[in-house]
C-alpha cells in the first residue's frame, strides 16, 4: 500500500512515523491521540495549593508555543520543502519581517517580559511560528504579573496570529484540524511548554501530582534545554512542562494553575 500522491509506502511510513502529504494522512493508520477528559477538579486543586505554598522553591525559566503549518495541495517538506512560496506568502500577507533565519536562535533572545514572535522554515513543515518568552522569575511574582492584565498585543503580531489560523492558507481537513507532517500535531498544530525551575524543598507531592495529569496529555519531565539553549543561571532541577493539542476547556483549566494567559 503506498499513498497515490507522495508515493510514501507504508512500511516506510511505519519507520518514519511522518506523512508525506496531506493526503497519506487519510491513507494510513497511526495512533489517534485519546480521549481528553476534563482534568479533576480535586487534583488541580492539590496541584494548585502546592503551587501556592511553594512560590520561592519554584522559578519560572521560558514559556513557549510553537505552532506548525504546512502549505495545501502540496507535498510536505521531506519532498518539497516550498521555502520560496512560503516566503512569497509570507510576503504577500505583510508578516516576512517576522522570518528568521539565523541558525543560532539563541544569540536573538534576549530576558525581557515581551515574548519573541518568530517564523522559521526548515523543520519537518513548512513554517513554523515560535512564541518564546525567557523569564528568570519567581513563580509568585510570575502569577502576579500575569494578574495584572495582559499587556496588549501590536497590531503586527495580531495579523501575525490570524495569518496562521486562517484555515483556508493551510492543508486543513474538516474532521481532523490542521494537517502536519508528524500524526501527534495534526489538529491544532499546537505545543505549549513551560520551563520549570526546582529549588531543593519542594513538596514532593508536586512531581506524583504532575505525573497524574499525562493521562491529559500533559507531559512532564526532567529537561536539559535551559542548558543546551544557555537559559538564565538556574543551576537546580529543570522540568518541562508541555502539551499538545489541548481543547480549549482544559486549556482554561490547565493555564489557570500555571498562572498563564491563554493568547491564541
Ligand atoms: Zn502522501
Amino acid at each position: 500500500m503506498h499513498c497515490r500522491i507522495c508515493g510514501t509506502t507504508e512500511s516506510q511510513f511505519c519507520i518514519s512515523g511522518k506523512f508525506g502529504c496531506e493526503h497519506c494522512v487519510s491513507q494510513f493508520p497511526y495512533p489517534k491521540s485519546p480521549r481528553r477528559n476534563w482534568i479533576p477538579t480535586s487534583l488541580l486543586l492539590e496541584i494548585e495549593e502546592i503551587l501556592q505554598t511553594n512560590p520561592s522553591k519554584l522559578r519560572v525559566l521560558s514559556v513557549r508555543t510553537r505552532i506548525t503549518r504546512n502549505l495545501s495541495h502540496t507535498l510536505f517538506p521531506y519532498y518539497e520543502p516550498k521555502e520560496k512560496e512560503v516566503k512569497q506568502m509570507l510576503a504577500e500577507n505583510g508578516v516576512l519581517h517576522f522570518l528568521k533565519e539565523e541558525k543560532n536562535i539563541f544569540f536573538l533572545r534576549e530576558m525581557g517580559l515581551d515574548p519573541m514572535y518568530r517564523l522559521y522554515l526548515g523543520s519537518e513543515d513548512h513554517l513554523r511560528l515560535e512564541i518564546y518568552q525567557t523569564l528568570d522569575l519567581d513563580f509568585g511574582a510570575y502569577r502576579k504579573r500575569n494578574e495584572m492584565g495582559k499587556t496588549k498585543l501590536t497590531k503586527e503580531k495580531r495579523s501575525l496570529l490570524r495569518f496562521v489560523t486562517k484555515r483556508k492558507l493551510w492543508a486543513y481537513a474538516k474532521d481532523i484540524g490542521f494537517l502536519s507532517s508528524c500524526p501527534t500535531n495534526l489538529g491544532k498544530g499546537r505545543r505549549d511548554s513551560f520551563l520549570l525551575g526546582m529549588k531543593t524543598g519542594i513538596d514532593p507531592r508536586f512531581f506524583s501530582l504532575f505525573e497524574k495529569l499525562s493521562e491529559f496529555g500533559i507531559e512532564f519531565a526532567p529537561s536539559t534545554d535551559h542548558r543546551r539553549e544557555s537559559l538564565g543561571n538556574f543551576r537546580g532541577l529543570v522540568v518541562k512542562i508541555s502539551w499538545k493539542n489541548a481543547f480549549a476547556v482544559q486549556k482554561r483549566q490547565f493555564y489557570k494553575i500555571l498562572g498563564l494567559r491563554g493568547s491564541l
